[in-house]
């Protein structure tokens, strides 16, 4: 097995389920959809996604994150995507989504948040 970061075989990154029936499951992919990230890695993080917030019947809450499509558009920009934001994971405050969105989290001070 090469290492990964010596490999220029990049499949590693994505995929297509093309027998999954539930495909496509968000709207508005425009590159190759990626379903890598079915359950995507940021669900229990701060992210820059359009997500909603409701309670489940036990009462936690939870994000839907049915409008978003940042894990999913593109094998290599989806993958990109998800590296960056679980360079510096901060654990998702329970809050909904702001306008403008979560900023990407950086390693040093309270003000730590950067676009
Ligand atoms: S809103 Fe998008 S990026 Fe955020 S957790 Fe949901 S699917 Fe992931």
């Amino acid at each position: 097995m090469q290492p990964k970061d010596m490999t220029k075989n990049e499949a590693f990154k994505g995929f297509t389920n093309t027998s999954c029936p539930f495909l496509p499951c968000h709207k508005g992919v425009q590159r190759e959809f990626n379903c890598l990230f079915c359950y995507c890695p940021l669900i229990a993080y701060e992210c820059p996604g359009p997500y909603e917030v409701f309670t489940d019947k036990n009462g936690v809450t939870r994000k839907d994150c049915s409008a978003c499509t940042l894990p999913h558009d593109g094998y290599h920009q989806s993958w990109n995507f998800v590296q960056r934001w679980l360079e510096y994971p901060v654990p998702w405050s329970g809050n909904p989504q702001t306008e403008p969105p979560t900023r990407r989290p950086k390693p040093h001070g309270d003000d730590d948040l950067e676009g």
